[in-house]
């Protein structure tokens, strides 16, 4: 395709205007000052009005959640999960969260999302979904077990976790076969959290991260209560000083939430190359509290955005996500720039590119995968366009979206799917929730 005539974020998070972008196959293999010729059969996308952005990386997510949207709301993380959450979940089957997972899809690429880091159960029904939808996701179980002798190997979310990584190098999801390099699904290694598993498990689960060369997805000191209780359990040792130990930090962690991080945790996860995964929206929902996320970056400790499951926040929504973030981080911190708009938006895309390994995506650059979306810049709200990154970032909405490609294909565009059939979807979610319903 021939974005003709665009504003576009480059690769330096600066907007410029009047610009020509080709992606062939998979890549951005064009950008220009100078006006491009359509190569004969390309597809011309007009761009006036409009700007080019790398898509969002939504680095925490639970997408078959939206299945729970709305339910149990006004609950403590403890409450919520023990009275509402578990008991519901208990009740899902594979077709239930291929529902969900779909659902989600509609709503994360319609709001910009090209990709998420996921962390359920059905993963490899999950990965064939959203293979279909046409999305990228690492994709892992949140393994838990409160069982002291419980091997891991004999774990269902462990035997799914590793299928799903022999499906990835055999190349199933796109990639190459033998490596499964530039797959656009990519299991990772996941751990519920630490309240949710024993020391055993946690050091077992090191050494198959480890094993298998995967990253690890892991809740980390996401409440007050979970990080004194985890010092009480483990002798003063905060959740990170605890994993650390158990060597959890020797494989890529990608840590969610980190509301309550010591320090000595930042040293940590900085000299271990580790990421904290921010969801504010879901942060402020069960009244767990604010990341000092300003913070964590002036301390060299990197940062992606997530938005966490639709029943804690209760959208996928990543624009909404930065606008949260550059707020609270404001506002908790009396900082006007606590962080910049362009730091928000490197967080959601770049960012959220590299803490999944994606080291060839989120970004407007010649040779980079074309995972791009299209903002319509012709709206009230969004006059006059000043400061383009300050418009993406406080003032657009994600109903301002109308393009979204993965790997160069166009899987979303004017309120259209390439690969989801809307009212199908939607008609067979509100069953799956309806019968749920009817037997809890
Ligand atoms: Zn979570």
């Amino acid at each position: 395709m021939l974005f003709k005539n665009i504003k576009i974020i480059d690769e330096n998070f600066t907007a410029k205007p009047h610009m020509y972008v080709r992606t062939e196959g998979a890549f951005i293999t064009r950008i220009s000052a100078e006006k491009l010729e359509p190569l004969e059969g390309e597809e011309v996308y007009d761009g006036k009005d409009k700007v080019l952005l790398p898509g969002f990386y939504n680095l925490h997510c639970h997408v078959p959640m939206t299945l729970l949207r709305g339910y149990g709301e006004g609950l403590p993380l403890q409450r919520w999960l023990n009275e509402k959450i578990f008991p519901f979940e208990a009740k899902l089957t594979p077709e239930d969260i291929v529902n969900g997972t779909k659902l989600g899809a509609m709503e994360l690429l319609a709001s910009g999302s090209v990709s998420i880091s996921d962390m359920y159960f059905s993963i490899n029904e999950m990965a064939d979904a959203l293979n279909e939808a046409g999305m990228k996701a690492n994709i892992c179980h949140g393994i838990s077990s409160f069982d002291p002798a419980q091997k891991l190997s004999e774990l269902q979310g462990y035997k799914d976790t590793i299928r799903l990584a022999k499906a990835v190098r055999d190349g199933v999801y796109g990639g190459e076969p033998g490596t499964g390099a530039g797959s656009r699904i990519i299991a990772d290694m996941g751990l519920h959290a630490e309240y949710t598993s024993t020391e055993g498990l946690v050091r077992q689960v090191a050494e198959a991260a480890k094993d298998e060369s995967l990253l690890v997805h892991v809740h980390i000191s996401e409440t007050a209560s979970e990080h004194e209780e985890c010092k009480e359990r483990h002798g003063g040792r905060t959740p990170v000083c605890y994993m650390a130990d158990c060597g959890l930090f020797e494989n890529p962690v990608r840590a969610a939430h980190c509301v309550y991080i010591t320090e000595e945790d930042q040293e940590i996860m900085k000299a271990h190359g580790a990421y904290v995964l921010h969801n504010p929206s879901s942060n402020l929902k069960l009244g767990s509290g604010i990341a000092p996320v300003a913070a964590y970056l002036a301390n060299g400790v990197n940062v992606a955005l997530g938005t966490d499951g639709a029943s804690s926040n209760n959208n996928l929504n990543m624009m909404e996500e930065m606008h949260m973030a550059a707020m609270i981080s404001r506002g908790a911190f009396k900082d006007a720039n606590a962080i910049s708009a362009a730091d928000i938006l490197r967080m959601a895309t770049r960012n959220g590119a590299l803490a999944q390994g994606r080291t060839d995506c989120g970004l407007i650059r010649e040779g980079c995968r074309a995972d791009l979306i299209v903002i319509d810049l012709d709206r009230p709200h969004l006059r006059p366009d000043y400061d383009t990154i300050a418009n993406v970032v406080f003032s657009a909405q994600s109903g301002d979206i109308c393009l979204n490609m993965v790997d160069g294909r166009v899987v979303y565009r004017d309120g259209e799917y390439a690969f989801l059939d809307k009212e199908r979807i939607i008609f067979e979610t509100e069953a799956s929730f309806r019968r749920i319903l009817g037997e809890l």
